[in-house]
């Protein structure tokens, strides 16, 4: 006799952990299976984004930055540091410190709820039983009324620099450098790109990011990316655009990459590269012969709008599905289904989702870009403001960067809010919430905000829509 639940979660991270817990707490009897193990070789829960990701990537962002402000930003202030050194591995010591805390912590939170956990490969046979292949070799069969895949992604390896864990690096090694690079190579100016290429570059590697498309950050609003892009230059962050890289060879741990561009070809050699060219869903070995759960041609689980399969009990959260790769897209996406399940009305907004890139200074958005809105002949009025014209950004040393707001030109209603700037990866949420409710830029604007904070550079975007805002010349 196998177990038999209300619920069976195949993936512990986050999709997957918001829907277990969301479903024990609903009364439903709740298992979890995942099998992703930590440098001890034990279960760490929490998938990509808290052992190998967001978590520990702000980590080693937020160290780098201390350091950095440390050696560059402090004289201005009055203060004086002499000898300033870091020491690469306290450095990841407190990251894997931080690491261990948050997977242990879906641990507790798994007990606190009475869900149960089984380290292991799950695999969907038919009837919604799953099969967990436990690390020993044993398997088991447990069978419940719904199934939640929430397998995840893993990075995208180029065939002509495969991965080696030492010189050729995915972002989980990029995190765990024993020393600075003195040259760091990075693929693909994306978002892991840019966020651990800042890491590497603070603590003083020379880091030359080459990117294939022509235009940088090309999911952003032009404007933003056109600031972010002249940021990072001044930090000596070497972005080439339109590179073509067709060959990466390690030589006596040297790394010699080969790329074109217009004007020609080039070889550049470094210590280590970082390949961070995407992620593609991970559901090799997920699912048993005849469960009727169809996989596209990315390896996608196919989903509707409420992330159900079309097979009765069998739904689809995160990563592994259609839609942004983002943490907390799969958060609501694991919420949502939970409730759904438990007969509540489960709902995930996807126009609404914020998208934040930890870079100096941050980049953050939602809703549509101008270029977007262009192509969808929507008509549109925008408003901008600048840090610098803001007290608080100005007190802080912070004054890179602007706040855009897109306006429907007749009805006003908030499409987009795109910014570059101090904290900005906080601010967004106002634009998240006032978005959410169907606000206008005028409604942002009529709100009342505290002096002297960021957000005001909000506030006064808002009221540029309509040509008012108080601190601007022109
Ligand atoms: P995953 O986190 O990939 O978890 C899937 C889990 O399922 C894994 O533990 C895996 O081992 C397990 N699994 C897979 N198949 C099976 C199976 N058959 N049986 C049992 N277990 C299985 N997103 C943000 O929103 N903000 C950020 O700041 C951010 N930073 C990031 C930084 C980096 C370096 C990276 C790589 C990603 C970052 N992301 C960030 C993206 C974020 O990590 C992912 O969107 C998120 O982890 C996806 O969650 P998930 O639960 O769908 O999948
Ligand atoms: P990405 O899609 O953000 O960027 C990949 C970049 O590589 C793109 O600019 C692409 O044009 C470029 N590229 C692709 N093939 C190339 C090639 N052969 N040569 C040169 N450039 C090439 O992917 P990523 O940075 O690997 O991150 C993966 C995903 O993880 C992100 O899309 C995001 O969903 C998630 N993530 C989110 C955060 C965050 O929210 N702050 C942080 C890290 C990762």
């Amino acid at each position: 006799m196998s177990d038999k639940f209300d619920v069976i979660v195949i993936g512990g991270g986050p999709a997957g952990y918001h829907a277990a817990i969301r479903a024990a707490q609903l009364g439903l009897k709740t298992a979890c299976v995942d099998n992703y193990a930590g440098k001890d070789g034990k279960q760490a829960l929490g998938g990509t984004c808290l052992n190998v990701g967001c978590i520990p990537s702000k980590a080693m962002l937020d160290s780098s930055k201390q350091f950095h402000n440390l050696t560059h930003n402090f004289e201005v202030h009055g203060i004086t540091t002499k000898g300033a050194a870091i020491d690469v591995k306290t450095m990841v010591g407190r990251k894997d410190k931080i690491v261990k805390q948050f997977t242990g912590g879906v641990g507790t939170l798994f007990k606190a709820n009475k869900v149960a956990s089984y380290f292991g490969k799950g695999k969907l046979l038919k009837d919604n039983r799953v099969e967990i292949a436990a690390p020993d070799g044993k398997t088991e069969t447990i069978e419940a009324a719904n199934v939640i895949l929430a397998s995840g992604s893993v990075p995208i390896e180029l065939p002509f620099a495969k991965f080696d864990g030492k010189a050729i690096v995915d972002n989980a090694g990029a995190l765990d450098f024993d020393a600075v690079p003195k040259r760091l190579g990075v693929i693909g100016a994306g978002v892991i790109g840019l966020e651990l290429g800042s890491v590497w570059k603070r603590l003083g590697a020379e880091v030359v990011v080459l990117e294939a498309l022509p235009d940088f950050l090309a999911a952003a609003d032009a404007d933003i990316a056109k600031i972010a892009a002249r940021e990072f230059k001044k930090q000596g962050l070497d972005i080439k655009l339109g590179a073509k890289v067709s060959k990466a060879e390690v030589k006596k741990n040297e790394v010699h990459v080969t790329y074109a561009d217009k004007d020609g070809e080039h070889t550049i050699v470094f210590d280590k590269l970082l390949v961070a060219v995407g992620r593609r869903a991970y559901s090799e070995g997920l699912l048993g012969e005849g469960t009727g759960v169809k996989v596209d041609e990315r390896g996608r689980v196919v989903v509707d709008e409420h992330c159900w399969t079309g097979v009765p009990g069998v739904w689809g959260v995160g990563d592994c599905v259609r839609g942004p790769m983002l943490a907390h897209k799969g958060f609501e996406e694991g919420i949502a289904v939970a409730e759904t399940i438990a007969g509540k009305a489960g709902h995930v907004n996807v126009d609404t989702i914020p998208w934040v890139i930890y870079t100096e200074p941050e980049v953050a958005w939602v809703g549509k870009t101008e270029a977007q809105c262009k192509a969808e002949n929507i008509p549109y009025k925008t408003g901008h403001f600048p840090f610098a014209a803001v007290g608080r950004a100005v007190a802080m040393n912070e004054t890179a960067g602007t706040v855009k707001v897109i306006a429907h030109a007749e009805t006003d209603r908030i499409l987009g809010v795109h910014m570059v700037g101090p904290n900005v990866s906080e601010l967004i949420a106002e634009a998240v919430v006032a978005m959410e409710f169907k606000g206008s830029a005028e409604d942002l604007a009529r709100i009342v905000h505290a002096h002297p904070t960021l957000s005001e550079a909000v506030h006064e975007a808002a009221m540029a829509v309509d040509k008012r805002a108080i601190h601007r010349f022109g």
